[in-house]
Protein backbone atom coordinates (compact mmCIF):
# COMPACT_ATOMS: atom_id res chain seq x y z
CA UNK A 1 0.00 0.00 0.00
CA UNK A 2 1.31 3.78 -0.46
CA UNK A 3 2.22 3.70 -4.36
CA UNK A 4 2.62 6.80 -5.54
CA UNK A 5 2.45 8.62 -9.11
CA UNK A 6 2.70 11.75 -10.69
CA UNK A 7 2.00 11.65 -14.03
CA UNK A 8 2.32 14.51 -16.11
CA UNK A 9 1.83 16.74 -13.91
CA UNK A 10 1.89 20.26 -14.51
CA UNK A 11 1.09 23.02 -11.77
CA UNK A 12 1.36 27.18 -11.40
CA UNK A 13 0.08 28.94 -8.18
CA UNK A 14 -1.22 31.67 -10.86
CA UNK A 15 -1.85 30.36 -14.21
CA UNK A 16 0.61 32.77 -16.21
CA UNK A 17 3.24 31.27 -14.13
CA UNK A 18 3.72 27.80 -14.30
CA UNK A 19 6.14 26.07 -11.76
CA UNK A 20 6.39 22.18 -12.63
CA UNK A 21 6.37 21.07 -15.54
CA UNK A 22 5.84 17.47 -17.04
CA UNK A 23 6.53 16.01 -13.78
CA UNK A 24 6.35 11.73 -13.86
CA UNK A 25 7.40 9.99 -10.70
CA UNK A 26 6.82 6.62 -10.07
CA UNK A 27 7.10 5.93 -6.16
CA UNK A 28 6.64 2.28 -5.22
CA UNK A 29 4.66 1.25 -2.20
CA UNK A 30 7.38 0.95 0.68
CA UNK A 31 10.37 2.76 -1.89
CA UNK A 32 12.15 5.72 -1.35
CA UNK A 33 12.45 9.02 -3.42
CA UNK A 34 14.67 11.45 -2.49
CA UNK A 35 14.31 15.20 -4.04
CA UNK A 36 17.23 17.34 -4.84
CA UNK A 37 17.54 20.39 -6.83
CA UNK A 38 18.22 24.49 -6.37
CA UNK A 39 16.19 26.60 -4.04
CA UNK A 40 13.05 27.27 -5.90
CA UNK A 41 12.84 24.07 -7.95
CA UNK A 42 9.29 23.21 -7.10
CA UNK A 43 10.48 20.52 -4.22
CA UNK A 44 7.95 21.41 -1.40
CA UNK A 45 5.57 22.38 -4.31
CA UNK A 46 5.51 18.85 -5.03
CA UNK A 47 4.59 17.50 -1.91
CA UNK A 48 1.91 20.59 -1.48
CA UNK A 49 0.42 18.56 -4.44
CA UNK A 50 0.80 15.21 -3.09
CA UNK A 51 -1.37 16.26 -0.06
CA UNK A 52 -3.76 18.40 -1.83
CA UNK A 53 -3.06 21.99 -0.25
CA UNK A 54 -3.41 22.65 -4.46
CA UNK A 55 -4.57 20.79 -7.01
CA UNK A 56 -2.41 19.90 -10.09
CA UNK A 57 -3.21 22.51 -13.14
CA UNK A 58 -2.44 19.35 -15.80
CA UNK A 59 -2.04 14.99 -15.82
CA UNK A 60 -2.80 13.49 -12.45
CA UNK A 61 -1.46 12.06 -8.92
CA UNK A 62 -2.38 8.89 -8.06
CA UNK A 63 -2.32 6.65 -4.70
CA UNK A 64 -2.26 2.73 -5.27
CA UNK A 65 -4.30 3.65 -9.02
CA UNK A 66 -6.34 6.33 -7.31
CA UNK A 67 -6.44 9.45 -9.07
CA UNK A 68 -6.07 11.60 -5.64
CA UNK A 69 -8.68 14.44 -7.04
CA UNK A 70 -11.32 11.79 -6.49
CA UNK A 71 -9.99 10.70 -3.01
CA UNK A 72 -11.78 11.87 0.04
CA UNK A 73 -9.44 14.53 1.15
CA UNK A 74 -9.82 13.14 5.02
CA UNK A 75 -8.78 10.09 3.98
CA UNK A 76 -6.37 11.18 1.91
CA UNK A 77 -4.60 13.23 4.62
CA UNK A 78 -5.25 9.92 7.11
CA UNK A 79 -2.83 8.28 4.14
CA UNK A 80 0.11 10.75 4.50
CA UNK A 81 2.47 11.95 7.41
CA UNK A 82 4.42 15.16 6.95
CA UNK A 83 7.55 15.94 9.13
CA UNK A 84 8.07 19.47 7.86
CA UNK A 85 10.95 21.55 7.65
CA UNK A 86 9.59 24.19 10.76
CA UNK A 87 7.66 22.35 13.60
CA UNK A 88 5.62 24.74 15.43
CA UNK A 89 4.56 23.41 18.67
CA UNK A 90 1.11 24.19 20.37
CA UNK A 91 1.36 25.62 23.89
CA UNK A 92 1.29 22.56 25.63
CA UNK A 93 3.33 19.24 26.39
CA UNK A 94 5.37 17.54 24.58
CA UNK A 95 3.35 14.65 24.70
CA UNK A 96 -0.42 16.62 23.85
CA UNK A 97 2.36 17.60 20.66
CA UNK A 98 2.47 14.38 19.76
CA UNK A 99 -0.81 13.31 20.24
CA UNK A 100 -2.39 16.11 18.72
CA UNK A 101 -4.43 14.92 15.71
CA UNK A 102 -4.77 10.92 17.13
CA UNK A 103 -7.80 11.59 19.21
CA UNK A 104 -7.70 8.69 21.60
CA UNK A 105 -4.53 7.73 21.55
CA UNK A 106 -3.84 6.12 24.99
CA UNK A 107 -0.59 7.15 26.97
CA UNK A 108 1.35 3.91 26.44
CA UNK A 109 1.19 4.58 22.45
CA UNK A 110 2.29 8.40 22.79
CA UNK A 111 5.31 7.00 24.48
CA UNK A 112 6.55 4.04 22.22
CA UNK A 113 6.24 6.69 19.36
CA UNK A 114 8.16 9.25 21.60
CA UNK A 115 10.68 6.81 22.02
CA UNK A 116 10.94 5.55 18.57
CA UNK A 117 11.38 9.04 17.89
CA UNK A 118 14.00 9.58 20.76
CA UNK A 119 12.26 12.17 22.18
CA UNK A 120 10.67 10.46 25.36
CA UNK A 121 12.66 12.12 28.02
CA UNK A 122 10.37 15.40 27.20
CA UNK A 123 6.86 14.21 26.98
CA UNK A 124 5.75 16.02 30.27
CA UNK A 125 7.81 19.23 29.67
CA UNK A 126 6.59 22.14 28.32
CA UNK A 127 7.72 24.01 24.75
CA UNK A 128 9.35 27.48 25.73
CA UNK A 129 7.39 30.18 26.08
CA UNK A 130 4.28 28.50 27.49
CA UNK A 131 3.75 28.34 31.35
CA UNK A 132 1.48 26.14 33.27
CA UNK A 133 -1.03 27.66 35.55
CA UNK A 134 1.27 26.02 38.74
CA UNK A 135 4.26 28.59 37.23
CA UNK A 136 6.46 25.70 35.42
CA UNK A 137 8.40 27.25 32.81
CA UNK A 138 8.58 26.39 29.53
CA UNK A 139 11.45 24.47 28.14
CA UNK A 140 14.05 25.73 25.29
CA UNK A 141 13.77 23.16 22.63
CA UNK A 142 15.98 22.60 19.69
CA UNK A 143 14.82 22.54 15.86
CA UNK A 144 16.36 18.87 15.60
CA UNK A 145 14.36 17.77 18.79
CA UNK A 146 11.13 20.14 17.59
CA UNK A 147 11.68 17.79 14.44
CA UNK A 148 11.50 14.84 16.56
CA UNK A 149 8.20 15.98 18.06
CA UNK A 150 7.35 15.80 14.26
CA UNK A 151 8.65 12.61 13.60
CA UNK A 152 7.04 10.88 16.79
CA UNK A 153 3.73 12.62 16.03
CA UNK A 154 3.68 11.02 12.20
CA UNK A 155 4.96 7.47 14.20
CA UNK A 156 1.82 8.19 16.09
CA UNK A 157 -0.37 8.71 12.85
CA UNK A 158 1.29 5.23 11.15
CA UNK A 159 0.64 6.58 7.85
CA UNK A 160 2.20 4.49 4.57
CA UNK A 161 3.19 7.38 2.72
CA UNK A 162 5.88 10.01 4.48
CA UNK A 163 6.89 13.40 3.57
CA UNK A 164 10.40 14.45 5.03
CA UNK A 165 11.80 17.97 4.34
CA UNK A 166 14.35 18.13 5.75
CA UNK A 167 16.32 20.80 7.56
CA UNK A 168 18.98 23.29 5.70
CA UNK A 169 19.61 25.14 9.03
CA UNK A 170 23.30 23.85 10.20
CA UNK A 171 22.90 21.02 12.49
CA UNK A 172 25.67 19.06 14.31
CA UNK A 173 27.15 16.20 13.14
CA UNK A 174 25.91 14.30 16.14
CA UNK A 175 22.35 16.01 15.90
CA UNK A 176 22.62 15.19 12.33
CA UNK A 177 23.39 11.78 12.82
CA UNK A 178 20.43 10.94 15.60
CA UNK A 179 18.11 12.47 13.56
CA UNK A 180 19.01 10.70 10.83
CA UNK A 181 18.70 7.24 12.66
CA UNK A 182 15.48 8.36 13.76
CA UNK A 183 14.30 9.75 10.18
CA UNK A 184 15.79 6.08 8.47
CA UNK A 185 13.28 4.19 11.58
CA UNK A 186 10.50 6.70 10.39
CA UNK A 187 10.50 5.37 6.83
CA UNK A 188 11.01 2.19 7.47
CA UNK A 189 8.48 0.06 5.87
CA UNK A 190 6.75 2.73 4.35
CA UNK A 191 7.03 4.77 1.02
CA UNK A 192 8.62 8.06 1.46
CA UNK A 193 9.10 11.12 -0.26
CA UNK A 194 12.19 13.14 1.41
CA UNK A 195 13.42 16.40 0.01
CA UNK A 196 16.82 16.25 0.55
CA UNK A 197 19.31 18.41 1.93
CA UNK A 198 22.09 15.73 3.75
CA UNK A 199 23.85 13.74 1.72
CA UNK A 200 23.22 10.50 3.22
CA UNK A 201 19.70 10.45 2.89
CA UNK A 202 20.46 10.71 -1.33
CA UNK A 203 22.91 8.04 -0.84
CA UNK A 204 20.56 5.69 1.20
CA UNK A 205 17.03 6.79 -1.88
CA UNK A 206 16.12 4.05 -3.68
CA UNK A 207 15.49 6.81 -6.26
CA UNK A 208 17.39 10.73 -6.46
CA UNK A 209 15.04 12.89 -8.48
CA UNK A 210 17.10 16.29 -9.55
CA UNK A 211 13.99 19.31 -10.04
CA UNK A 212 15.30 22.00 -11.63
CA UNK A 213 12.95 25.07 -12.44
CA UNK A 214 10.43 22.77 -12.17
CA UNK A 215 11.29 19.69 -14.48
CA UNK A 216 12.65 16.79 -13.75
CA UNK A 217 16.29 17.52 -14.65
CA UNK A 218 18.20 13.93 -13.82
CA UNK A 219 16.75 10.68 -12.50
CA UNK A 220 18.34 7.52 -11.35
CA UNK A 221 20.59 6.06 -8.20
CA UNK A 222 23.04 7.85 -6.43
CA UNK A 223 25.21 5.08 -8.13
CA UNK A 224 24.01 5.90 -11.45
CA UNK A 225 23.96 9.59 -11.40
CA UNK A 226 27.63 9.79 -9.84
CA UNK A 227 28.70 7.54 -12.96
CA UNK A 228 26.94 10.28 -15.12
CA UNK A 229 29.10 13.04 -12.96
P1 LIG B 1 12.65 26.16 0.83
O1 LIG B 1 13.75 26.86 0.12
O2 LIG B 1 13.02 25.69 2.18
O3 LIG B 1 11.97 25.10 0.02
P2 LIG B 1 11.04 28.42 0.18
O4 LIG B 1 11.94 29.57 0.32
O5 LIG B 1 10.80 27.88 -1.18
O6 LIG B 1 11.53 27.25 1.15
O7 LIG B 1 9.63 28.75 0.78
C1 LIG B 1 9.45 29.07 2.14
C2 LIG B 1 7.97 29.35 2.37
O8 LIG B 1 7.58 30.56 1.69
C3 LIG B 1 7.11 28.23 1.79
O9 LIG B 1 6.23 27.77 2.79
C4 LIG B 1 6.36 28.85 0.63
O10 LIG B 1 4.97 28.48 0.66
C5 LIG B 1 6.47 30.33 0.84
N1 LIG B 1 6.74 30.97 -0.47
C6 LIG B 1 7.82 30.82 -1.22
N2 LIG B 1 7.75 31.56 -2.32
C7 LIG B 1 6.57 32.22 -2.25
C8 LIG B 1 5.92 33.15 -3.09
N3 LIG B 1 6.43 33.56 -4.25
N4 LIG B 1 4.72 33.61 -2.71
C9 LIG B 1 4.19 33.21 -1.56
N5 LIG B 1 4.75 32.34 -0.72
C10 LIG B 1 5.92 31.84 -1.07
P1 LIG C 1 11.76 24.52 -3.41
O1 LIG C 1 11.04 23.71 -2.40
O2 LIG C 1 12.45 23.68 -4.45
O3 LIG C 1 12.69 25.54 -2.82
P2 LIG C 1 9.15 25.67 -3.87
O4 LIG C 1 8.31 24.51 -4.28
O5 LIG C 1 9.07 26.15 -2.48
O6 LIG C 1 10.67 25.32 -4.25
O7 LIG C 1 8.88 26.89 -4.83
C1 LIG C 1 8.89 26.77 -6.24
C2 LIG C 1 8.52 28.09 -6.83
O8 LIG C 1 7.18 28.40 -6.48
C3 LIG C 1 9.36 29.26 -6.35
O9 LIG C 1 9.54 30.12 -7.47
C4 LIG C 1 8.49 29.90 -5.31
O10 LIG C 1 8.76 31.27 -5.22
C5 LIG C 1 7.09 29.66 -5.83
N1 LIG C 1 6.12 29.55 -4.75
C6 LIG C 1 6.19 28.72 -3.69
N2 LIG C 1 5.12 28.86 -2.91
C7 LIG C 1 4.33 29.77 -3.51
C8 LIG C 1 3.05 30.34 -3.20
N3 LIG C 1 2.38 29.97 -2.11
N4 LIG C 1 2.56 31.27 -4.05
C9 LIG C 1 3.22 31.63 -5.15
N5 LIG C 1 4.42 31.16 -5.50
C10 LIG C 1 4.97 30.22 -4.70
Amino acid sequence: KGHVRFEDVAFGYEPERIILKGVTLDVPAGSSLAVVGPSGAGKSTLARLLYRFYDTTAGRITIDGQDIAKVQQSSLRAAIGIVPQDTVLFNDTIGYNIAYGREGAGQAEVEEAAKGAAIDGFIAALPQGYESTVGERGLKLSGGEKQRVAIARTLLKDPPILILDEATSALDSRTEEAIQATLDGAAQGRTTIIIAHRLSTIVGADQIVVLDAGKVAERGTHGELLAKG
